[in-house]
């Protein structure tokens, strides 16, 4: 029996099949766990939606819906949706970020005012707004586990990570005030620190390669990542197997 046998859960975050939160998805799917899944809204032509629902649906998807973590009204209807279709869920996977390029490759010191909040408030203030959104339906279960992604360069600084690195940092933060909060009624949360991966969101980040190639010559373990990696340790950190981590930031990126 796998370990998410009658486990009910949210995945937001994935774009493709080379998304993190695809990588997670298909290990939590191995383990029987039963998803609801939601995508960047489209315009006129549903791309978005169709990329997610490729993945999703063979695997059994509950629901796919659209969620802008900008618009409280998509996330709360969001967590209505999963109310009806599931009543309570056992996690909650958070796999979102976005900088504009302009003020993403640019220094820091150099990035508008305005990049710098809309960064801010999809990468690190939506963990906030999706956790308080669920906690206030009332759906999470007792011992739900709530998962985001994060970087090394939200701890020290990694040239070309830039603004992207002060948002991981806030998002850390979020986690432990989170975990703090969330606690006492049973929720943890949690971040997975990854190794840089290529995927739609790391190939706006300048330097990727660099990040890689210096990954790969000075990680102990000599090497860059797999999605694989990444996907079983989101699967242990929403499973039971973590039962007692909270508030922690767990490295997945070959010891570098
Ligand atoms: P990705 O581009 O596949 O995923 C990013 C997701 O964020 C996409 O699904 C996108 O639709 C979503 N998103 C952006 N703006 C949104 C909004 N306003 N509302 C709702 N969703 C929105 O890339 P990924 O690398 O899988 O990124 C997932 C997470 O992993 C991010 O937090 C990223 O910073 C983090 N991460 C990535 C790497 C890496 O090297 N790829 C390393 C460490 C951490």
């Amino acid at each position: 029996m796998g370990l998410f046998e009658g486990k009910k859960g949210l995945v937001l975050g994935i774009a493709n099949n080379f998304s993190i939160a695809w990588a997670i998805t298909q290990k939590l799917h191995e383990q029987g766990a039963e998803m609801a899944f939601t995508h960047l809204p489209d315009g006129e032509r549903p791309k978005n939606e169709n990329k997610v629902r490729k993945l999703v649906d063979p695997i059994g998807a509950k629901f796919v819906m659209p969620c802008d973590v900008c618009d409280d009204a998509h996330i709360e209807a969001v967590m209505e949706k999963t109310a009806a279709e599931f009543g309570k869920i056992d996690f909650i996977l958070h796999s979102i970020a976005f900088a504009p390029p302009a003020d993403l490759t640019g220094p820091t010191y150099a990035c508008s005012r305005k990049g710098f909040g809309l960064a801010m408030e999809i990468s690190a203030y939506s963990l906030l707004a999706v956790s308080g959104a669920a906690k206030k339906a009332g759906i999470l279960n007792e011992g739900a586990s709530i998962l985001t992604l994060s970087y090394f360069g939200g701890e020290e600084v990694i040239p070309g990570y830039n603004l992207m690195g002060i948002c991981k940092a806030a998002l850390e933060c979020c986690v432990r005030y989170l975990a703090s909060e969330l606690g006492p009624s049973g929720t943890r949360v949690n971040a997975i620190s990854a190794g840089p991966l290529r995927t739609v969101s790391s190939s706006g980040v300048g330097d990727f390669d660099k990040m890689q190639l210096v990954n790969a010559a000075m990680a102990p373990l000599r090497r860059n990542l797999d999605a694989d990696e990444v996907g079983s340790m989101g699967m242990v950190m929403l499973s039971k197997l973590s039962s007692a981590i909270t508030g922690e930031v767990v490295h997945v990126d070959c010891g570098f």
